[in-house]
């Protein structure tokens, strides 16, 4: 589980919190092999191999991957693609902004310990949680890296928020690779 930054239309309006239903077609039959999941053949050593479709499986999952543009929107993944976590905006820097500033209003008074975390059992908690403590210079590295970050880091320290820690690592590394040359004013 972690965070995933998709770039979608800019007025894509599936709703936040909500599970993407693209993930959770159901199987469909493979009809290639007849959902047998090997090779259909005469030949007894052909009808020995997998359906290369469905990979020996005699059915196929389908998934509905989200409309692609030039948005930008903080998604909590799961498995597959899962649920949107804000709003969508024009710009990297406009959602780092939005993801440092939301407060856990939603959930506060709230009190999950970290086997809760770890285990699944308040996905708002985590997103409160993680939002409270990435700064949006933090949250901007990892939307303008690859824009994902795990939930969580184990560390020598404690557990730590997957986009603090990877932040902290991109910033460190981005200022490691600054040519040293005096800037004259
Ligand atoms: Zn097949």
């Amino acid at each position: 589980m972690g965070w995933q930054v998709m770039r979608v239309p800019v007025d894509f309006s599936w709703p936040i919190d909500k599970s993407w239903f693209g993930d959770e077609l159901p199987p469909i039959r493979c009809e290639l092999c007849n959902g047998s999941g090997m090779k259909r053949s005469d030949d007894p050593a052909i009808r020995a191999a997998e359906c290369e479709l469905c990979e020996g499986q005699g059915e196929i999952f389908l998934n509905i991957p989200l409309p692609k543009g030039d948005g930008w929107q903080m998604w909590e993944t799961t498995s597959a693609t899962g649920s949107a976590s804000s709003p969508v905006f024009a710009t990297p820097e406009e959602l780092a902004r939005w993801l440092s500033d939301s407060s856990g209003s939603e959930v506060e008074g709230k009190t999950l310990s970290i086997v809760d975390l770890l285990t699944g059992e308040s996905s708002r908690f985590i997103q409160w949680c993680t939002s409270e403590t990435a700064s949006y210079e933090q949250w901007l590295a990892v939307i303008n890296d690859d824009g994902y970050a795990c939930s969580f880091v184990d560390t020598k320290d404690g557990f730590v928020p997957g986009v603090q820690h990877k932040g902290d690592e991109l910033i460190a590394r981005k200022c490691d690779s600054t040519p040293s040359v005096e800037i004259s004013a």
